[in-house]
């Protein structure tokens, strides 16, 4: 009987270190091309059961001044600037980095415009509690008008909240916590203030609004 070259345990052992060699060299080559975050990556909620992976809003945003949380979606980026997403299909919200949030929104450049304004505007929110337009409002709360929006800051207990209201918009946007200091809730309001911009500008395109506006603090 003529032995069968297949079965050669030395060749099919050279087989699999070869096909073993090509799997670690393929994963190499798509490591350095997929990023972390997104959906290409799979990672953390991107690949678990249940968690939407389109049809969320963001609510809001914040500047956290240095790189202090991880992406709740893909749980695997460090984020300085976060986008805090809800789904109508998932409970609570998610805090999120810019590409993972652009893919759930299914809007990569809405996403990274808010992100561009948090960067851009970081000397802007440190000043902004100090801005001499800040006024009293009927109900003795700071109050601030620019273009069609006004931020209201108000106290409960003794923490700090603040509303950024919209001319001809129902819907008023919260900051995304309370805190202790009233200083602390005017630069929260300035970060939402970024989402309520977003909003009136997309909702624009079938209610315009009476003036145009680009805030310039
Ligand atoms: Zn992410």
């Amino acid at each position: 009987m003529v032995p069968d070259e297949e079965y050669n345990p030395l060749i099919e052992l050279a087989k699999a270190l070869a096909r073993r060699q090509a799997r670690i060299d393929a994963e190499e080559e798509s490591n350095g091309r997929d990023r972390m975050d997104g959906p290409a990556g799979g990672r953390g909620k991107w690949s678990e059961a249940g968690v939407p992976k389109k049809g969320w809003e963001c609510i809001n945003v914040e500047d956290l001044g240095e790189p202090a949380k991880r992406c709740e979606m893909c749980e695997a980026v460090e984020i300085r600037y976060v986008h805090y997403m809800v789904n109508t299909r998932y409970d609570g919200q998610l805090a999120c980095g810019v590409v993972c949030a652009g893919h759930m929104e299914e809007d990569l450049a809405g996403a990274e415009v808010r992100d561009k304004s948090m960067r851009s505007d970081a000397a802007k929110r440190k000043r902004f509690p100090t801005l001499k337009s800040w006024g009293l409002s009927q109900k003795q709360n700071p109050t601030l008008k620019k273009g069609p929006f006004t931020i209201t800051v108000f106290q409960r207990g003794k923490y700090w909240r603040a509303v950024v209201n919209t001319r001809g918009v129902d819907k008023p946007l919260y900051t995304r916590d309370v805190f202790s200091t009233k200083e602390e809730a005017q630069r929260a309001a300035f970060d939402t203030l970024i989402v309520a911009e977003q909003r009136a500008k997309k909702n624009r395109r079938t209610a315009p609004l009476a003036d145009d506006f680009d805030l310039e603090f």
